[in-house]
């Protein structure tokens, strides 16, 4: 799979996501990432550097550490390596159209001889993330008698599993420290890491008083917090068909 599936979707003149460039090579191999995407379904993409390009699953209920999930993964078209920089927004009307979060990255390595090709061949791949997020042991597998695209994706047990952890505890980006809301609002980086939690997200499920000083004790900063009680979440947007 090149690219040409990828740059059909998508007009580079209308959406900030990154064209393809030859510029692929001349980066360290091996980098994945997972970008939380609000489009017509939330989802997370998966995205693993392979041979010059990023091989992406889109996984409706997100990559977890809990070895006892097995969580549904459809393969979607390779996307450039800049891809993996990315996090924005995707303009109405576009391929995806909805706010893009880059939810982690960091370096991954093969587990065993055979090369990704091979591993992907097979719809056997297993390999060992070091995000800031996600890490240790996971596999993905093709599910037999489908229709090609569709694997699951699943945590080995080791040191790094923990049973019963909720992705969407951990809904901020690893690159600006924003919510969703925030990257969809386009407002600005938050000027320290957070630690924990979709705070701001949860803000919007209430507007009770107590739920904002949980946003508070979980370490949103005062800063971002500023009226955002004030204002009513964004009305549903509507969207053009999604790659899942
Ligand atoms: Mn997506």
């Amino acid at each position: 799979m090149g690219l040409e599936e990828y740059s059909a979707k998508r007009r580079f003149s209308n959406t900030p996501e990154p064209p393809p460039t030859d510029a692929t090579s001349k980066r360290p191999a091996s980098s994945f990432c997972v970008q939380r995407h609000d489009a017509t379904r939330l989802h997370y993409d998966f995205r693993l550097e392979m041979d010059g390009v990023l091989k992406s699953w889109a996984i409706p209920k997100g990559p977890v550490l809990d070895p006892a999930l097995k969580h549904f993964a459809a393969q979607v078209e390779d996307h450039p390596i800049e891809y993996g920089g990315f996090e924005g927004n995707i303009p109405e009307g576009n391929y995806g159209a909805g706010s893009v979060m880059l939810w982690d990255r960091g370096a991954y390595e093969l587990v065993g001889n055979a090369s990704g090709a091979e591993q992907l061949g097979k719809g056997d791949l297993k390999f060992r993330l070091s995000g800031e997020k996600l890490k240790g042991e996971f596999a993905l597998v093709r599910m037999k008698g489908r229709k090609g695209n569709e694997w699951l994706l699943i945590k080995k047990r080791d040191a790094f599993a923990v049973p019963g952890w909720d992705v969407e505890a951990h809904a901020y980006s690893v690159l600006s420290g924003r919510s969703q809301e925030e990257i969809a609002r386009n407002l600005p980086a938050r000027k320290s890491k957070r630690q924990a939690a979709g705070a701001t997200d949860r803000v919007w499920d209430s507007s009770k008083p107590a739920n904002r000083g949980a946003a508070t004790r979980k370490g949103a900063t005062a800063e971002a917090r500023k009226g955002v009680g004030a204002e009513a979440p964004a009305a549903p947007r509507k969207k053009k068909r999604q790659p899942i």
